[in-house]
């Protein structure tokens, strides 16, 4: 699929640091998960060529952050205008190692795009304070300075949006950023670097490091090790997210995690029945199952479940399943052997404990798995504690509102939910009632990039996107001028 490419030149296997292709002394194999083939291999880089880009982003931080906030905004500018004019190579190259349709892939580009648009205006509004002074012989001053040298490490889900959402408000700061793309996904990292160059971001201000799996643990130890480095942000697992979070005590990092989901999904019976199961398709299909915003439990009010169950089951028997480059498919592979495993045993287990099966439940030839909804589902099931990051909805039946709000909060983590109402009522008390940082009130879709994105509880720490986005990447200063 890559020898379509319109710029052949964005098809880049080497890594970036200080401005240059670095090709490293080992590669590893890149597949598409369609199909199994090899779709590249990438520079496998390790602690050494990580430090050379500590180095290198340190010796471009002060050029950076002196130049005026205008000036960055200008060349983030150019670059989300870059990556927009090559939206169509991106979104292949993005479907071609990620495996998500390529509607899907396209609507990622615009979506990583936005957050360059956005922090290159945010960019102009670091804003400073005066406060009013405690004595009249001095003035009290707040400024925002950038935080210094930033790591991004980011999944492959969304190979693009999770580098631009960390990378974008970071550069808009005046911070350089090295970026430790999944292994999985790469490709759609360094043709994002590629344009960032020809947009004018200056060597070292941006760099990227490859890596496998294995090398990437390697590559995390000296990222959190280094006292240069004075954040990180990560996007992945809450399992990785904790050990990269003890990684970074010991030189006291500044942290920004986006960590595993267990998005709960309440229709109750004064819901528009249509439009939940819209709703509930988008959230829980996207990208076959695989977002940490998809809901992974379907809670159903006693007086509407049948109808909904019926409903949903005949819209997700519509799906067609196949590669993301063949027209009308809108469920792609998944990502990786163990993700079908784990499917699997969540669907299984479900089956076991008495769930009936009313679509799907099997694995397909490949990466595939039939897109999956099972009806009277249970506390005690896997996937009722598990985030099950596939294309299987579980569906479980409840009487009260309060019982819907107790399972829904039932669990460790609390990053996006969803329910449905037409009851203004019940919309204020279960959307405040609800323990997550993202409430979706009648959609299922829910992220832009001026909104906060985040989670509570062990989902996560701070917030990305929207104005509040950039102040994980400035410290506050307080300045104390006397003798006025
Ligand atoms: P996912 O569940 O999305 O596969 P992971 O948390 O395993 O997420 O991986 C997300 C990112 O974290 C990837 O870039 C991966 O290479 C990286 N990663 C995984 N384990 C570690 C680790 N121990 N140290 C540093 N980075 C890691």
């Amino acid at each position: 699929p890559l020898d379509r490419l319109q710029d052949p030149t964005l098809f880049k296997t080497d890594a970036f640091i200080a401005g240059d292709w670095v090709a490293g002394n080992s590669r590893f194999p890149v597949h598409d998960p369609a199909t199994g083939h090899k779709l590249a291999d990438v520079a496998n880089l390790g602690p050494a060529e990580t430090q050379a880009a500590i180095a290198a982003a340190n010796a471009a931080w002060p050029a950076w952050k002196a130049r005026t906030a205008k000036e960055r905004s200008i060349v983030l500018r150019r670059w989300f205008d870059l990556l927009m004019a090559h939206q169509e190579d991106l979104a292949r190259l993005m479907t071609a190692e990620q495996g998500k349709p390529l509607a899907e892939s396209r609507g990622e580009v615009a979506y990583g795009a936005s957050f360059v648009e956005w922090f290159a205006e945010e960019a102009k509004r670091i804003n400073g304070e005066a406060l009013p002074q405690f004595d009249n012989n001095r003035r009290l001053l707040v400024l925002k300075q950038p935080i210094g040298v930033c790591a991004a490490i980011t999944p492959w889900n969304f190979p693009l949006a999770m580098i631009t959402r960390k990378v974008a408000p970071a550069l808009a700061a005046g911070c350089p950023v090295i970026i430790k793309p999944a292994e999985l996904t790469p490709l759609t990292a360094l043709a994002a670097a590629e344009l960032a160059l020809r947009a004018g971001i200056p060597a070292g201000v941006l760099n990227v490091i490859t890596a496998d799996a294995e090398q990437s643990i390697a590559v995390g130890k000296a990222l959190c090790a280094s006292d240069v480095v004075r954040h990180l942000s990560f996007t992945g697992s809450t399992e990785v997210g904790r050990i990269l979070m003890a990684q970074c005590a010991p030189t006291v990092k500044k942290l920004s995690l986006e960590l595993g989901g267990n998005a709960p999904f309440i229709v109750f019976d004064d819901a528009d029945i249509d439009s939940a199961v819209e709703g509930a398709f988008a959230s829980k299909y996207r990208n076959a199952g695989q977002t940490c915003v998809c809901s992974n439990r379907l809670y159903v009010q006693a007086g509407v479940y049948d109808e909904f169950v019926t409903k949903f089951a005949a819209k997700v028997r519509t799906a067609k399943v196949g590669n993301g480059f063949d027209d009308g498919v809108n469920q792609g592979p998944l990502i990786e052997e163990a993700a079908l495993v784990k499917v699997q045993r969540h669907v299984d287990d479900a089956l076991a404990k008495g769930g009936r099966v009313l679509v799907g439940g099997k694995r397909l030839p490949g990466l595939f798995f039939e897109p999956t909804v099972v009806a009277d589902a249970s506390a005690d099931m896997l996937c009722a504690r598990e985030e099950t990051f596939g294309p299987f909805a579980p569906v479980f039946k409840f009487e009260t509102e309060q019982e819907a709000i107790a399972c829904a909060n039932a669990t460790e983590f609390g990053l996006a939910s969803y329910f449905y109402s037409r009851d203004v009522g019940r919309i204020f008390r279960v959307g405040e009632a609800l323990e997550y940082g993202m409430v979706g009130i009648n959609v299922g879709i829910l992220a832009t990039e001026h909104v906060p994105f985040g989670g509570v509880k062990q989902s996560g720490l701070g917030r990305e996107g929207s104005h509040f986005g950039i102040d994980d990447y400035v410290e506050i200063k307080y300045l104390c001028l006397g003798d006025i």
